[in-house]
């Protein structure tokens, strides 16, 4: 990333509403042009969503920037992320938590980005093909649960497998539509709810494709 790219994107990112310091520190660190095609190498820093393979998107940076803030990772947490797509996201997570697993249901994908995460010398992040919508049971309690892609309510393994205290953000809504993302916090006697804003992404689907 060229100072000119980096200086581009943190304009952009505080524009939107990213102002946490560990935040913008992560996203200037991780250059989202090695997570793209060539192709589209040129656009990594505007702030649009790009195509990636097996007809999935990649979110627009300051929606990843919106989405981690809102999570507020602490760096002892141990994190789940739903949706690996290009691997962006959870290498922007490995900055922030100790430890990170991130599930994809596109075997291709979750290749890709797991090569994405090696190049990087990222250690302490996980891949794990399967689908992600039953979380991760030997892995759980997560202190720390983000759903990239859209769910008509928020899965219940993934209530089930957050820490009392732990926090989710996940879209919810039909697909295709403007979906709400949400923040649910588990509390002592139940969940806490909280909408944050209006998003678009990709439906969250079941079962493992092998494309
Ligand atoms: N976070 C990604 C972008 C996510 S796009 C990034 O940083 O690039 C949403 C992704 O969720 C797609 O790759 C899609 O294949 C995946 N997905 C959808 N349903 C899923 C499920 N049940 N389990 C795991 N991944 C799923």
């Amino acid at each position: 990333m060229s100072p000119e790219d980096t200086m581009r994107l943190l304009v952009t990112l505080r524009s939107r509403g990213v102002t946490d310091k560990r935040v913008l520190t992560a996203m200037e660190r991780v250059d989202r042009a090695r997570f793209v095609s060539e192709t589209f190498a040129s656009r990594a820093y505007a702030d649009v969503p790009l195509p990636i393979a097996a007809g999935q998107t990649t979110s627009q940076p300051s929606v990843v920037g919106i989405m981690t803030q809102a999570l507020g990772v602490e760096p002892r947490d141990k994190v789940l992320e739903v949706g690996t797509g290009t691997g962006y996201q959870s290498a922007i997570l490995s900055q922030l938590a100790r430890r990170v697993y991130t599930v994809e249901r596109h075997r291709a994908l979750a290749q890709t980005a797991r090569a994405n995460h090696e190049a990087l010398g990222l250690t302490n992040v996980t891949q794990i093909t399967g689908d992600g919508s039953h979380g991760l049971p030997d892995q759980a309690p997560f202190d720390r649960i983000l759903v990239t892609a859209a769910a008509e309510d928020p899965p219940g393994p993934l209530l089930a497998q957050l820490r009392i205290g732990g926090s989710m953000v996940v879209p919810v809504g039909v697909s295709d539509h403007v979906q709400t993302l949400i923040k649910v916090t588990r509390t002592p006697g139940g969940y806490d709810y909280d909408e944050l804003s209006t998003v678009r992404f990709v439906p969250l689907v079941e079962g493992v494709e092998n494309g």
